[in-house]
């Protein structure tokens, strides 16, 4: 590696493009990925995602634009010649060979010798918590073990960058969260530069170190999870990351005295009696409950503005019922402060 090398971020791209006929799927993407970085590409479906990573992965070639790798240009280079690994969503096990089969076959294909295959499946096999598994057939195994092998298949190349599409797309809800804490355990572990592509926003926000909301083929917004929700930049990040409320002109006029369109969190928004005063610094609308939604650890209420329009407000379930139901009367209160302006 050349010292300019080293401090090359893993990944970056400029001016990236890709259209097909009249769709532009990537509309021009300037992008760096520090060393190490777990990084998310979170958005909608449709809006890019896997082809910009099939450009990282040279699966597909750009329009027009750049990928580098560690500094070197490599957006001619076929994906065998890029120190990058992709675990698909589908996971692409070969069901006839055994779990070891699959895990050493690219190492096979590469000439690697059997002493130094097996000793880099295990290796790779027990970082993803998989020893003792290796003679067993992919149809043997569960949903989530399959995801690990197929991680361990991609690991075992030792790749700078592991591209990940919706890996855990297939899993049922209780297993996609243990393996959403696996992943970022992992990854720490291995120390390896992680890019996942997801449209589950809590997903992105749960293993990233830093997340790139995609819309129609751009990066809308590039932040931490915390700043992401905390502080988005558009009303499309604000409403894609997190359920949010919009408040805007004649509503937002009569509520906080200016049209401006600001958005606030419903967890933000404290919810009781008509009765209740407002502290020094809080905003309140009245209105009447629309809809309770029973969310196990908190609930959600709908409210009807008296001034027009609706606030969700969110409230932690601590044991004691709230005694607010549909139909009931009451004042929402929230600091000024948690009323953050955007931009559409
Ligand atoms: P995402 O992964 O975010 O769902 P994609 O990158 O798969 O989005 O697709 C982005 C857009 O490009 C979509 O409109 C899709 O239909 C289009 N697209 C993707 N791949 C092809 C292709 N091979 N041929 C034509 N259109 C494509
Ligand atoms: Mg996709």
């Amino acid at each position: 590696m050349r010292p300019d090398q080293e401090s090359a971020p893993a990944i970056e791209l400029r001016g990236l493009r890709k259209t097909f006929g009249e769709v532009e799927a990537v509309a021009g993407v300037d992008l760096e990925v520090p060393d190490g970085e777990f990084f998310s590409l979170l958005g909608p479906s449709g809006s890019g995602k896997t082809t910009l990573l099939r450009m990282i992965a040279g699966f597909e070639l750009p329009t027009s634009g750049q990928v580098l790798l560690s500094g070197a240009d490599v957006t001619r280079r076929p994906p065998y010649d890029r120190d990058v690994n992709t675990v698909f969503q589908d996971y692409a096990l070969f069901p006839h060979l055994s779990v070891l089969g699959n895990v050493e076959y690219g190492l096979k294909v590469k000439g690697v010798g059997k002493k130094e295959r097996r000793e880099r499946a295990g290796q790779a096999l027990e970082s993803v918590r998989l020893t003792g598994f290796g003679d067993r057939r992919p149809g043997q195994l569960s949903g989530g073990q399959r995801q690990r092998v197929a991680l361990a298949r991609a690991l075992v190349n030792r790749p700078k960058v592991l591209l990940l599409d919706e890996p855990l797309g297939a899993l049922d809800r209780a297993l996609r969260l243990e393996m959403q804490v696996e992943l970022k355990q992992l990854q720490r572990d291995v120390g390896i530069t992680f890019v996942l592509v997801t449209h589950d926003q809590d997903e992105a926000l749960t293993m990233s170190d830093r997340v790139a909301v995609v819309r129609a083929g751009k990066i809308e917004q590039i932040a931490g999870p915390a700043e992401l929700y905390e502080r988005p930049s558009t009303d499309f990040v604000a409403g894609f990351v997190g359920v949010t409320n919009l408040l805007s002109g004649e509503v937002a006029s009569t509520i906080l005295g200016s049209a401006d369109t600001v958005s606030i969190r419903p967890e933000k928004i404290r919810i009781g009696r008509v009765s209740d005063p407002a502290e020094s610094g809080e905003a309140t609308a009245d209105g009447t409950v629309l809809e309770t939604i029973y969310l196990g650890a908190s609930t959600r209420y709908v409210v009807d503005l008296d001034a027009g329009g609706q606030l969700v407000a969110q409230r932690q379930n601590e044991g004691d019922p709230s005694g607010i139901d549909r139909g009931d009367r009451v004042r929402l209160r929230w600091h000024r402060t948690h009323a953050l302006s955007s931009t559409s």
